[in-house]
C-alpha cells in the first residue's frame, strides 16, 4: 500500500494558523558577561538561576543529537515525555472530533491524555503474546484517526513489538505512528530512530527517566522529521525545560560510561532475578522482558501484593489491565534490593 503522507493535512487548523511565540530569550540565547540584558524583566542579580533558560536547549540537544546520530533539528525536548505526548495531542488532534488508537495492555498515559484533550481513544487489544493485531488496527483507522501509540519495549508487559508489524503500520497509516521507546536502552532491539529518514510519519519518544537515572529532572525527548518537530516547536511552552534540568542533564551525559555501566548491571540483575523468581512456588510465569522490570504471574496478585507491602516491598499490581490478571510488575532494583525481594518471596511460600 502506498502511503501518500501529508503532514499539512494532519495539523490542527488553529495550530497551522499560529506563529510561534517569540520570547525575549529567543533573540539572545547565549548569556554572556559582555552584554547587558534588559530585555526579559529578569532580576539582574546573579543567583545562578535568575535568567530564563535557553528555550531551545541548544547545548543539551547537541549532545543528545550526537549520541543518537541525528541533527538537533530532529529533536524536541519536554518536561518528561509525558509533556511531549500531550503536545502531540494538542498539535494534531481536534478535541471532540479526532481520535487515536492505543493497543492495551500498554502505558496508561495515552488514554489519560486522550481524556484530557477530549480525543476519542479506540482500543485494539494486543494478542495473547502481547503483539499487534495489525489487521484489527488497520480496520479501526478512519478519517478521524490521527495518532497510533505503540510502546516498545511495552509497559507493563516488557516485550518488544515485532518490527515487521510496526513497519506495516508506518507504511499504510496516513497519520503519525508514535513509538514510545522509554525502555529502549535496556533492549537489544534497534531504535526506530535509525530509520527516521524512511518514514515521514514516524515519531519516536524517549526519556532520561529510566535508563539514564534522571526521573527527577523531567526530561523527555521527541525525535521526528524536521517538519513534525517544527509543528511541535510552534506550540511548546517557551521555557518548558528549566535551567537546572538542562545543566544536570548535560553534566550526567558527560559520564555516559557510568550510565552504560548501570544499564548493564540492571540487565544482568534482571536475568538473574528472572531465573530466581521462577523458583518461587506461587510464581507461575515470568514474562521475557526487554525493559528494566519483570511482569510476573502469581496465584493471587492482590494477596501477594499486600504481603509484599507488609514486608516493605512495593511493586505494581497490573491485574486490572486486559490479559494481565494476577500479574505484578516488579522493577529491577540494586543487587541488595533484589536479594531482599527474593528472600521475602521465599518466606511467603
Ligand atoms: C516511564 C515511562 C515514560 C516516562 O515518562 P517521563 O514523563 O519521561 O518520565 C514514558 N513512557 C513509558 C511507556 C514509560 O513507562
Amino acid at each position: 500500500m502506498r502511503n501518500n503522507f501529508n503532514l499539512d493535512a494532519l495539523v490542527r487548523p488553529n495550530v497551522k494558523a499560529m506563529e510561534p511565540y517569540s520570547s525575549a530569550r529567543d533573540e539572545f540565547t547565549e548569556i554572556s558577561d559582555d552584554l547587558v540584558y534588559l530585555d526579559a524583566n529578569e532580576n539582574p542579580f546573579n543567583t545562578g538561576v535568575n535568567r530564563y533558560p535557553d528555550p531551545h536547549q541548544q547545548k543539551l540537544k547537541t549532545i543528545l543529537a550526537k549520541q543518537r546520530g541525528i541533527n538537533s533539528s530532529n529533536l524536541l525536548l519536554g518536561n518528561g515525555s509525558d509533556e511531549i505526548l500531550d503536545l502531540l495531542f494538542r498539535a494534531f488532534c481536534e478535541p471532540k472530533t479526532d481520535s487515536i488508537i492505543t493497543v492495551p495492555p500498554t502505558y496508561g498515559m495515552y488514554k489519560v491524555l486522550a481524556g484530557v484533550n477530549a480525543v476519542r481513544n479506540k482500543e485494539v487489544l494486543l494478542t495473547s503474546s502481547f503483539q499487534l493485531i495489525v489487521a484489527g488496527i488497520l480496520e479501526a483507522i478512519d478519517e478521524t484517526t490521527k495518532l497510533i501509540f505503540i510502546c516498545s519495549p511495552n509497559n507493563p508487559t516488557g516485550n518488544s513489538i515485532a518490527s515487521e508489524d510496526i513497519q506495516q503500520l508506518l507504511a499504510s497509516f496516513r497519520g503519525l505512528v508514535v513509538i514510545d521507546e522509554a525502555y529502549i536502552d535496556f533492549s537489544k532491539q534497534q531504535s526506530w530512530v535509525n530509520v527516521l529518514d524512511e518514514y515521514p510519519n514516524l515519531v519516536v519518544t524517549q526519556t532520561l527517566s529510566k535508563a539514564y537515572a534522571m526521573a527527577g529532572i523531567r526530561l523527555g525527548i521527541c525525535i521526528a522529521s524536521e517538519a513534525i518537530i517544527a509543528v511541535l516547536r510552534k506550540i511548546k511552552p517557551p521555557y518548558n525545560v528549566n535551567t537546572l534540568t538542562q545543566e544536570r542533564a548535560i553534566a550526567e551525559l558527560e559520564s555516559i560510561n557510568d550510565i552504560k555501566e548501570r544499564i548493564h548491571l540492571i540487565i544482568s540483575e534482571k536475568e538473574l532475578l528472572s531465573k530466581q523468581l521462577l523458583e518461587v512456588n506461587f510464581i507461575q510465569d515470568v514474562l521475557p522482558s526487554d525493559a528494566n522490570f519483570l511482569l510476573v504471574r502469581v496465584d493471587d496478585a492482590n494477596k501477594r501484593y499486600t504481603e509484599l507491602t507488609q514486608q516493605g516491598i512495593i511493586v505494581r499490581n497490573r491485574s486490572t489491565q486486559p490479559m494481565c490478571d494476577n500479574t505484578l510488575r516488579i522493577t529491577i532494583g540494586t543487587p541488595s534490593e533484589n536479594k531482599r525481594l527474593r528472600t521475602v518471596l521465599k518466606n511467603m511460600e
